[in-house]
């Protein structure tokens, strides 16, 4: 199959060429056709995939019939990251390049006046976090009432965000007549419930498993003390004896653990750089660049300001901490590993992430090879709470609570309450100096009625149909 038996435009057609690809990948082979004949689409598909342009394809060729109006947008994309937001916008640039459209990214961390100029001109396209968005809105400086086309990207993740009450209130300011297209890696009950709410006979596609980790990728497990400042020498070993390395992304729970790590490697003179939550945007955008363009060997990072992301060459992960939730450690470990390339990831684990990591076992359906000496559990900690019990009590303490933007404990991804949510994380961070991912390159190294009819199931060949006890994986019916 080829991207002209797609019933894509000519313009189109002739940027997706530019760009090099010549085969669509399953989701865009199965959800382009349907998109294009403005049908709703539920599509279980993760990063990685080529989701993006999924649906960014078809939505340009669509948009070359109609102009935008004055405040006005056309299409509205939702995404749960900044990050996130900005690759999409970056992919409307690359594959719009022969459209004259107006594209508008509202994310959070970026000046207002700027986003209302373009919102003024008229946006054809409109790609934003939930919370921005709704300021504009509450500002007076946006209508719904026109868009077509509604993209809500990685539902799962806007549901462990808190961000399903913002996104429920957007659906309800977009006309009922609007095309939607809903992008989920996981279909939790919840999620599920927000498909069939949102979406109108849709086409269902869905492709491979999200908890399986690529088969390019060597995982490793090194047993380490529940030590901090010992985690952070049995990481420099590793970084230091880690073969062809070229650059790693290092995982911590928490942005505290992220900023202190990323300090700590500095001071220990490797290249490195930092990215979680509370930074501002401007720090953000930075490091992630210099990250990119090899400028920074190390990131370290929390796991919402890398989810998603898509950095084409990573030659190793390190995951610090063992991941709190187990879907998270597939994600981490497929930041390395893409488009076919060899990966190595790396779990520091310690006695007490013996619940943790064997919930990771599970998810992934292998045993992870140990890196030397197994660990010893600790039976009094490993069994209670996942990654590490809460009275388990580490050899020094290093004050190894987690942080939110405010200042209080809680972990990143995890907002409780309403008033919370819009001032979390990716929407609009704290500004603090003394974790601006400042870096130093030396050389080593974000309604409509209910029960719509029944959904049309296509399916690759190579995927099991979703809806079937039997096939689904585990992590789903959880
Ligand atoms: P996504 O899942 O949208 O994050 O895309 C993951 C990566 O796949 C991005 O680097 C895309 O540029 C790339 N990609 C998208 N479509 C194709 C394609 N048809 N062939 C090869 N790579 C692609």
């Amino acid at each position: 199959m080829t991207f002209d038996a797609l019933g894509l435009s000519k313009k189109v057609l002739k940027a997706v060429e530019a760009s090099g690809y010549t085969i669509p990948t399953p989701i865009q082979e199965q959800a382009i056709p349907h998109v294009l004949e403005h049908r709703d689409v539920l599509g279980i598909a993760q990063t990685g995939t080529g989701k993006t342009a999924g649906f960014v394809l078809p939505m340009l060729s669509l948009l070359e019939k109609g102009r935008a109006r004055a405040r006005m947008p056309r299409t509205l994309i939702l995404e749960p990251t900044r990050e996130l937001a900005a690759q999409v916008h970056e992919n409307f640039i690359k594959y719009g390049q022969n459209h004259k459209l107006s594209v508008a990214l509202l994310i959070g961390g970026v000046s207002f006046d700027e986003q209302n100029k373009i919102l003024d001109r008229g946006a054809d396209v409109l790609i934003a976090t939930p919370g921005r968005l709704l300021d504009h809105f509450e500002r007076g400086r946006l209508l719904m009432t026109g868009v077509e086309i509604l993209v809500i990207d990685e539902a799962d993740r806007m549901l462990d965000m808190g961000f399903i009450p913002d996104i429920e209130r957007i659906v309800k300011l977009v006309p009922f007549t609007r095309q939607t297209l809903f992008f989920s890696a996981t279909m939790p009950p919840e999620i599920d419930g927000l498909a069939k709410k949102f979406l109108q006979n849709p086409v269902s596609v869905e492709v491979s498993k999200p908890a399986s980790a690529s088969k390019t990728i060597t995982q490793r497990a090194v047993a380490a003390p529940v030590d901090d400042w010992e985690k952070r020498a049995v990481l420099r070993k590793l970084i230091d004896e880690a073969q062809d390395l070229q650059n790693a992304i290092i995982f911590c729970n928490r942005k505290v653990d992220v900023a202190n790590l990323w300090k700590s490697l500095d001071r220990h003179g490797y290249s490195a750089g930092a990215l979680h939550g509370d930074m501002d945007q401007t720090s953000r955008t930075a490091t992630l660049k210099a990250f990119k363009d090899g400028k920074i060997k190390l990131l370290v990072a929390s796991d919402v300001a890398a989810r998603g992301l898509d950095i084409p060459e990573v030659s190793h992960v390190f995951n610090f901490d063992v991941s709190v939730n187990a879907e998270d450690y597939v994600h981490r470990i497929g930041r390395t590993g893409r488009a076919g390339r060899k990966g190595a990831a790396f779990m520091i684990v310690t006695p007490v992430d013996q619940k943790g990591f064997e919930a990771i076992e599970q998810l992934i359906g292998e045993t992870i090879e140990w890196d030397g000496e197994t660990v010893e559990w600790d039976a009094r900690a490993g069994r209670r709470g996942r990654g590490r019990a809460k009275d388990a009590k580490p050899a020094r303490s290093t004050g190894r609570r987690s942080e939110s933007r405010d200042g209080g404990s809680q972990r990143e991804a995890a907002p409780k309450r309403d008033s919370e949510r819009r001032d979390r994380t990716q929407e609009e961070p704290r500004r603090d100096a003394r974790d601006s991912g400042r870096s130093r390159t030396r050389d080593r190294g974000n309604d409509r009625g209910s029960d719509r009819g029944q959904v049309d199931q296509v399916h690759s060949d190579k995927n099991h149909a979703f809806g079937g006890e039997e096939h689904v994986p585990a992590f789903l019916q959880r």
